[in-house]
């Protein structure tokens, strides 16, 4: 089988770990920690960053620190992977369920203003109240749908108007770049990524919270390690035990040694199926704006509604691992009863998206093959 996405582990990464073993930093203290934090602040374009256990604990803990509170209500598309909301439910928030542009697949900057116009009103201490609910509104997040930027100038603009800060779910964008700027310039409050076994850099497992404030980073620094203060036990806050290990680092640190061959290598492959699929009938590209450059961390194409499953077992059979893509949060257990407004777009499109295999170390052979087998698998399915 010719799998979706595998890790390519053939740099330093070995010769890293080693040094942490050799050195007995294993743990959250640790050169590499630090080194990485560095690298992802820099590809980021931020002025900081804060190495976490994953993408998860990344963003709960940078919730925490723009002020999200128990009860409020958090702006998050619907269609995005369980984590943002989850992340959303363990600061003890409710998301708010907004659709996402056609056009990108990202929260959509006009349907935020309709929502925020229509639905909220200011309190007389100058919060930001759901009219209906009597929640306060306390944060946007904007996710980065599989690598693709979300708009934020368009996104901030409307979030400033009403006081909300911006934190973006870039899980996957590392490389990515919004009008020409690395993706956590000017994103929000700040930025957040994910070093997931799957994620085109990884860690194994791991997170970053990313951003200009340097307050906010010494705030999710502190929270993010027990909130201890001075070296006793003192603690000033509700903290967490969210730290990159200095095993992750070391791994992610000889990932983004890499980044710039790793995400050219992902958008070399979405390049080759856009390419050889153009013609297909009724087949869609994933999203491509004038304003975003993708970092494509997974690649596929837009199929007639109802064939996904038939497509996807047509490519299985031929050795190929195709898989559906995230079920949009209105439609999730857990999220069932969370406030939302129309979702067209979510809900034409999350069921039609056929990702196709897009490891950076992918062969030249095995692109051919997924390349020839799809235009079979869509005509099969269409018989
Ligand atoms: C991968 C991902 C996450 C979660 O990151 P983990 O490191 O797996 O916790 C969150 N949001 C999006 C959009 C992701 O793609």
């Amino acid at each position: 089988m010719i799998p979706l996405a595998i890790p390519d582990l053939s740099g330093n990464e070995s010769r890293y770990l080693q040094e942490c073993i050799d050195s007995t930093y294993v743990s959250t203290v640790g050169a590499f920690v630090g080194r990485f934090e560095e690298m992802v602040a820099s590809a980021a374009g931020t002025r900081g960053a804060v190495a976490t256990s994953a993408g998860t604990t990344a963003l709960h803990v940078a919730l925490v620190a723009l002020g999200v509170r128990r009860d409020d209500l958090v702006v998050v598309p619907s269609f995005t992977f369980v984590a943002t909301a989850n992340a959303v439910s363990h600061a003890g928030a409710t998301p708010w369920l907004l659709d996402v542009d056609a056009d990108s697949w990202t929260l959509d900057p006009r349907k935020l203003s309709d929502a925020l116009t229509r639905h909220t009103r200011r309190d007389a201490d100058g919060s930001l109240r759901h009219v209906a609910s009597g929640r306060r509104v306390s944060a946007v997040v904007a996710v980065h749908t599989f690598g693709h930027p979300a708009d934020a100038d368009s996104l901030r603009a409307v979030a400033d108007s009403f006081g909300l800060p911006v934190l973006s779910d870039a899980a996957a964008s590392l490389g990515a770049t919004y009008r020409g700027r690395a993706v956590g310039v000017d994103a929000g409050r700040a930025t957040v990524f994910s070093f997931n076994g799957n994620k085109t850099v990884t860690a194994g497992g791991g997170g970053a919270v990313a951003s200009d404030d340097e307050d906010l980073v010494a705030h999710v620094r502190h929270l993010s390690s027990t909130a201890r203060v001075g070296a006793d036990y003192d603690h000033d806050e509700v903290g967490f035990n969210y730290r990159m290990t200095n095993l992750q680092a070391a791994v992610g640190c000889a990932q983004m040694e890499r980044l710039d061959s790793l995400v050219a290598a992902k958008r070399r492959i979405r390049r080759a199926y856009d390419v050889a699929f153009a013609d297909l009938p009724d087949v869609e590209p994933f999203p491509s704006v004038s304003w975003a450059e993708s970092a494509c961390w997974f690649s596929g194409f837009v199929a007639p509604r109802g064939s996904t499953d038939a497509i996807r077992a047509a490519l299985r059979e031929e050795g190929i691992d195709a898989r559906p893509t995230w079920k949009p949060m209105h439609l999730q257990t857990p999220y069932a009863d969370a406030p939302r407004e129309d979702l067209e777009v979510s809900d034409s499109i999350w069921s039609r998206i056929v990702t196709l295999p897009c490891s950076t170390g992918l062969s030249d052979d095995d692109l051919a093959a997924v390349i020839a087998a799809v235009p079979r698998a869509v005509r099969a399915a269409q018989q």
